[in-house]
């Protein structure tokens, strides 16, 4: 089931309005810190480019309060002028969304031009979806292209209002979201055994649903990070101080019983006497974590185990780090499974804020085969979840 994208529209001499994803990390002066999602959305713009028709580009910036007097910060204006030394040509940044001056930069648009909205946030019609706001949005293009993972989990007016003003063969996703349609095909429908997922980070009621769905398709469930206190906790196993969710031990019984054979715990861990850098540390068994001593990280043996079982897999997806590796002492279960994930002949997948962080910050991202743009996105997509944003453009 593919879905119809920005090659299928015929857009020569066209105003194409494309959702993208600006949503960057900001320095504290508000410059562009990270310009990935920038540059990701770049295929997308030149295709549309390329071809003859023109671009207003929508995106939200952080979370905007609807006040102007604290709102500047979110202004899309330094966005705009990396977009436009990235694509090396002019890109004419407007100060309104809808308003008067968005309606004469869109109107005086010409084939090969860009346009830049301001922050769709700004408008209170976005977040409800309000369609009045979506009609004047989609009036000033021809064409609805979204590019927009991150944001496809949301119902706001410009992922599935807007794209409803248009006709049926004037949408279409990018390449940025066909490329992460594509890969949850595969970790959802069409999955290479053994087929392998990695759980790890905070919280096991974060990932509750995406485990249940993917207990249905895996054949192995490797557990780390935090959720691995919860799960021992279950067993009566001892755990120290280590991060827990004591409310949630019935919840982690389940999943212990649904998962049968499948789901793997640490057999060792690194704890340390505090949770901070500079700690004392050592590596323990299983069932061995001392009173006052924190589990911070999977053990050796258990990253070795993890990275063999990764290696031998058909396709593998990881969500959530293996211990708390913003501190280096506390990393090399990440790292181990990150270096496994890069090595494998497996479909590989990343996804999740923190997960997505780890493997760029080990310099792995370009080495798997997909980092998911998208946190909340790809963790509903696991889930089972199916978008607004996405049903409101045709199959192909
Ligand atoms: P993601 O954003 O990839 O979905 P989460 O938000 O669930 O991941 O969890 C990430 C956080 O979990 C990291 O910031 C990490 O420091 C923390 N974490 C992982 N393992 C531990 C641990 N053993 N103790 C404390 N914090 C941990
Ligand atoms: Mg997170």
């Amino acid at each position: 089931m593919s879905k119809q994208s920005v090659r299928d529209i015929d857009v020569a001499g066209q105003k194409v309005l494309v959702r993208v994803d600006f949503n960057v990390p900001q320095t504290s002066d508000g410059q562009v810190a990270d310009d990935r999602r920038i540059r990701g959305a770049l295929p997308t713009l030149k295709a549309v480019l390329d071809r003859g028709g023109s671009l207003i580009l929508v995106s939200h910036l952080g979370r905007p309060s609807g006040d102007p007097a604290t709102d500047a910060p979110f202004r899309l204006d330094p966005v705009a002028a990396r977009l436009g030394e990235l694509i090396g040509q002019p890109v004419k940044k407007v100060g309104d969304t809808i308003g008067p001056e968005a309606q004469a930069a869109c109107s005086a648009l010409q084939p090969g031009g860009i346009v830049v909205l301001e922050n769709v946030r700004f408008n209170k019609g976005e977040k409800k979806g309000d369609p009045a706001f979506a009609a004047k949005l989609a009036g000033l293009a021809d064409c609805y292209v979204n590019d927009a993972f991150g944001t496809c989990h949301r119902d706001e007016a410009s992922m599935v209002a807007v794209p409803e003003q248009f006709p049926a063969d004037r949408r279409g996703i990018g390449f940025l979201v066909e490329k992460e349609l594509e890969i949850l095909d595969t970790l959802l429908r069409f999955p290479k055994h053994p087929y392998v997922a990695v759980m790890g980070g905070a919280k096991v009621s974060d990932k509750i649903l995406v485990i249940e769905n993917l207990l249905k398709k895996v054949d192995r469930l490797l557990i780390g990070g935090a959720m691995t206190y919860t799960f021992l906790a279950a067993q009566g196993v001892p755990i120290g101080s280590s991060r827990v969710e004591a409310d949630k031990l019935d919840l982690a019984r389940h999943v212990l019983e649904m998962a049968g054979e499948k789901i793997a715990l640490p057999s060792d861990h690194l704890i340390a006497d505090k949770p901070a850098a500079r700690a004392q540390t050592r590596v323990v068994g299983r069932a061995e974590i001392p009173d006052g001593w924190f589990g911070m990280d999977i053990g050796p043996t258990t990253a070795a185990e993890y990275a063999a079982i990764i290696k031998q897999a058909g396709t593998v997806v990881w969500n959530g780090p293996m211990g708390m590796f913003e501190v280096e002492a506390f990393a090399a279960g990440t790292r181990a499974v990150a270096e496994a994930m890069a090595a494998s002949p497996a479909v590989t997948a990343v996804g999740g804020g923190e997960s997505a962080e780890a493997v760029e910050k080990f310099g792995l991202a370009e080495k798997v085969s997909h980092v998911s743009t998208g946190g909340g996105a790809f963790l509903e997509s696991l889930e089972g979840k199916a978008f607004n944003s996405l049903k409101v453009i045709p199959d192909r």
